[in-house]
């Protein structure tokens, strides 16, 4: 899936502060299979260009585009995960990975069988019976990436989504992560206020400077390839951004 946000400029209207510019001219072109991640402070517009490709912002002027059209609104081609896992409570694993196939109206047999695949890619088949309060923070984050796999999206958008676990559960998903990205060939847009992270997983950084939004650097990383994070890689980074 080919995304290119072009000249996009998004404000927000505040009843106390009046109107409040959070992107202002953004322009980034997102090609079909790559693992991005954008980067930059809190507050700097990132959930807001994420939400503007998942279709649940609207842009006021400039254009997002989704393999040449505009987009209408959400869909199950792209499909995010946010940092909080925001599973049912009340269904179980497999349940909460089949919720949305079972919109779909596909029969349970055939949802099953999907669910337990991707169920399998995320090392949680033994979990699938079990519920949302036994598991732990990490695994609720696999689940929330089985449920959003098992549709099939063109572009997995992701928003810190790993930023409330601890150190080690991060790494493991980030393993899985890059693992399920091979496999899939699918497009990944991650957002980060974790430099490492950025660097440890994706193959582009696009990073961005607040007040109001806009692209300050972009730059092409190639540790991911080659495994390598040494402390002169990431100080060299640091100095660039
Ligand atoms: P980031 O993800 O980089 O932390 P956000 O995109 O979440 O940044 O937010 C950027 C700015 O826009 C913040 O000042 C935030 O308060 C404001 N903002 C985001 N969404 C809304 C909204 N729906 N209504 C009003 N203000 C918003």
């Amino acid at each position: 899936m080919h995304i290119e946000i072009k000249n996009v400029n998004k404000s927000f209207f505040h009843k106390q502060k009046g109107t409040l510019k959070v992107l202002d001219q953004i322009n980034v072109d997102i090609e079909q299979g790559q693992f991005v991640s954008i980067l930059g402070p809190s507050g700097c517009g990132k959930t807001t260009m994420l939400n503007l490709i998942a279709g649940l912002e609207k842009e006021d002027d400039g254009e997002v585009l989704v393999n040449g059209k505009k987009i209408n609104g959400p869909g199950t081609d792209r499909i995010v995960v946010f940092q909080e896992s925001g599973l049912f409570p009340w269904l179980s694993v497999i349940d909460n990975v089949m919720y949305g196939l079972k919109i779909k109206k596909m029969p349970k047999k055939e949802a099953e069988e999907k669910a337990l695949n991707i169920l399998k890619m995320v090392h949680l088949s033994r979990y699938k019976d079990a519920y949302p309060h036994e598991l732990s923070g990490g695994m609720k984050q696999r689940v929330a990436i089985a449920r959003a796999l098992v549709m099939e999206p063109d572009i997995l958008l992701m928003d810190e989504p790993f930023a409330a676990l601890d150190e080690q559960t991060r790494m493991t998903l980030h393993k899985e992560l890059i693992d399920i990205w091979r496999k899939t060939k699918l497009t990944v847009i991650f957002i980060t206020h974790n430099i490492r992270e950025a660097v440890k997983l994706s193959q582009r950084i696009v990073v961005m400077g607040t007040r109001p939004g806009y692209i300050k650097k972009e730059f092409t990383v190639n540790t991911m390839q080659s495994g390598i994070m040494t402390d002169n890689v990431m100080f060299d980074l640091e100095q660039r951004i």
